[in-house]
């Protein structure tokens, strides 16, 4: 399942950034998760409290809290960056959900409200991170 597998992957970062900054008990992890990220949250949030419960003593008492990390386009030729929101404006609701779900598909739809380019990349919102870990020393 695909929520599990990132689910796992997003508290091994936690574990690990909690070790590398010698925390004892942690209290708090906050995960980003790209709007253009394609995933069940709920899940997903299913998922880190199964994995969180199973064994990792470390984690056992934080509360985990999920943030949207909103889509970013940045320019290639003039340099530019835009939201989706932004980029989308031209696009009926049918086509910006299109780029929601596939996001290989803002080519086909969007241009650079900069420059009319389509020489563009996805430079923020895809993808699962670990943002923030708090927690006792
Ligand atoms: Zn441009």
């Amino acid at each position: 399942m695909h929520e599990w597998a990132l689910a796992e992957a997003v508290l091994d970062a936690a574990e690990k950034a909690a070790k590398d900054g010698s925390l004892k008990r942690v209290t708090g992890i906050v995960v980003r998760v790209g709007e253009l990220q394609r995933m069940d949250l709920d899940a997903f949030r299913f998922s880190l409290e199964e994995i969180q419960k199973a064994g990792r003593p470390l984690l056992a008492g934080a509360l985990i809290r999920t943030e949207s990390e909103p889509a970013l386009f940045a320019c290639k030729a003039c340099g530019r960056r835009w939201s989706l929101a932004e980029g989308a404006a031209g696009a009926d609701a049918e086509e910006a959900e299109h780029i929601h779900f596939v996001p290989e598909m803002a080519h086909v739809y969007l241009r650079c409200p900069g420059c009319a380019g389509p020489d563009f990349e996805v430079a923020e919102g895809r993808g699962v991170r670990v943002s923030q870990v708090e927690g006792e020393t």
